[in-house]
């Protein structure tokens, strides 16, 4: 019987990227001929949480990858099946000797996901080598050392990747793409931010010599923000760039910047990245359960109509539409605009936090498990150790959209609409609405809720339901296992 050949296999997940990449790496040190797979499996890409948007963010990626391993003869495999029966395949006409890939913190189904390929490997004599991502640790019972390891890692040289031209590895993909799949996944809408490694540099560049200067002045702004933050969290949450990357570039920076304040704020916010995906990390059960067991306790009752006028933009709180439609259109808005639309979904409309986490999902561009899930709960105000903070979005749109510019940009049947008028344009009499012909109820939705009373009615069901015994009790467990200190803020 013929000897099948030896090959290794790198398998990219939430790395797509060709620099400090660790599995590439180490399949350039071996001597055996290499594949690179990317997945696209019907099972987590059909999941609840997953969008068109994120398929053709990573497709983007994947063809800008491509680009820079064409000189060496090597390239990414999109198949279009389930993990086990591409690895199945390969392994029937190779002998696979290793599969390189990153340690995935997902939600889980990709922790299952894992389980069952672990297993295969086991079963097939492969060595599945997972490398940790971005300082997040496995199996730890506490944050213990936590930070020191977090900084040392970050500290450490990025990893050069060189790549050489090798024998490469015939292998024909039974696994493509449909036609239809592949059209849509080619489409890519230019209101989204370009997908790949180069751009997530470009964006760093920008930030760090212009465009940070107002990081922090602007952060809640949601006009603003969109030239003054970083804008790289897309990059991040597919790993065009690793955080070691990105931590390094803003550092490295700091130094002969006139705004080194604005830059290490910016650096923190790299640290509570990867605190957020450590606390999924150990309790991934975040993405439906509410962390302190004891909210599970308050009921919500299901209103339909509330849910899908937020979903459509048309609650008639203009900041809070026009952020559901920015959303829908450009995948990003800011934190703090992330946080209102949470808050009054889950303290004014009075809604289960869980009626609205995967519609969020499907419209982050950046959506990234660990980050969303726990700062989802934090927002809702189920978490019992953060302070609830319940954002008024007339009193947010004063503040951060004070002459109503954005909320004109994505709600242009506001157009009309005078500033004193532009955050409760329900104010407006029946002449007003006459005279800059808007109708409230026809051309723009009257408030589905009055905002004073819902306020007050969850103030007293959530700030009331925290000296609940049993949510007393799950506050000890959460600050041993997530926290260094009695209390946390990660919030801006
Ligand atoms: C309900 C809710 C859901 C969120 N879901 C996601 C998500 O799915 N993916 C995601 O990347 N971010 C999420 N965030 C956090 C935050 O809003 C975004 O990271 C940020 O707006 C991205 O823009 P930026 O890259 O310009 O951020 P910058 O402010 O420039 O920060 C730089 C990087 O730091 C990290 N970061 C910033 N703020 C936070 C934060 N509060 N918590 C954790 N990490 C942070 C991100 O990686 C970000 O790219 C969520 C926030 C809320 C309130």
């Amino acid at each position: 019987m013929e000897l099948k050949k030896e090959i290794n296999i790198v398998w990219l997940k939430r790395d797509i990227r060709s620099q400090d990449h660790l599995p590439l790496y180490l399949a350039e040190q071996s001597s055996l001929p290499y594949i690179i797979i990317f997945l696209l499996e019907p099972s987590i890409i059909s999941y609840p949480d997953t969008s068109l948007r994120h398929l053709q963010f990573q497709y983007h990626s994947i063809l800008q990858l491509n680009e820079k391993l064409k000189p060496y003869n090597q390239k990414v495999i999109v198949c279009y099946a389930e993990v086990l029966a591409v690895l199945a395949l390969i392994a029937d006409k190779y002998a696979v000797k290793n599969i390189f890939s990153y340690r995935e913190s997902g939600i889980q189904l990709t922790y299952d996901r894992d389980k069952a390929v672990a297993k295969f490997c086991k079963a097939n004599n492969i060595h599945w080598q997972e490398c940790q991502r971005d300082g997040i640790l496995r199996g730890t019972k506490n944050r213990e050392g936590w930070d020191k390891q977090w900084f040392a890692t970050m500290h450490s040289p990025t990893i050069v990747n060189n790549y050489s031209v090798r024998e490469s590895v015939e292998w024909k993909n039974p696994f493509y793409i449909n036609d239809d799949l592949l059209q849509q996944l080619q489409k890519y809408p230019t209101e989204f931010q370009p997908a790949g490694e180069d751009y997530a540099f470009k964006y760093l560049q920008s930030f760090v010599s212009l465009r940070g200067r107002n990081y922090s002045k602007h952060i809640s702004k949601p006009l603003e923000s969109r030239k003054s933050c970083t804008r790289i969290s897309p990059y991040l949450s597919w790993g065009n760039i690793s955080i070691k990357q990105a931590y390094q570039f803003i550092y490295n920076s700091k130094r002969n910047s006139p705004f080194k304040g604005a830059l290490s704020n910016s650096l923190t916010r790299l640290k509570w990245h990867c605190h957020f995906i450590q606390k999924f990390e150990v309790e991934c059960r975040y993405e439906n359960k509410c962390v302190n067991t004891g909210y599970e306790l308050l009921e919500h009752p299901t209103k339909e109509d509330y849910i899908n006028a937020w979903k459509t933009g048309r609650t008639g709180f203009p900041l809070v539409d026009a952020c559901m439609i920015c959303l829908e259109k450009t995948g990003w808005i800011n934190f703090r605009m992330r946080a209102m639309l949470v808050s009054f979904f889950c303290h004014h409309l009075y809604q289960d936090w869980r009626e609205a986490t995967y519609h969020l999902a499907r419209l982050f561009l950046d959506y990234e498990p660990g980050i969303h899930y726990p700062q989802f709960q934090m927002q809702a105000g189920t978490t019992g150790i953060n302070t609830i903070r319940m954002y008024n979005p007339v009193k947010q749109s004063q503040d951060h959209d004070p002459n109503g510019i954005f909320i004109k940009k994505w709600l242009p049947q506001l157009q009309n609409v005078p500033v004193p008028f532009i955050h409760e344009p329900y104010k407006m009499t029946l002449m007003d609405q006459q005279l800059y012909n808007t109708i409230i109820g026809k051309d723009y939705p009257a408030p589905i809720i009055d905002i004073e009373t819902t306020g007050k009615a969850a103030r007293i069901n959530i700030w009331g339901h925290r000296k609940n015994e049993l949510v007393k009790q799950e506050n000890k467990r959460i600050l041993a296992t997530h926290t260094r200190r009695k209390t946390e803020d990660e919030n801006s």
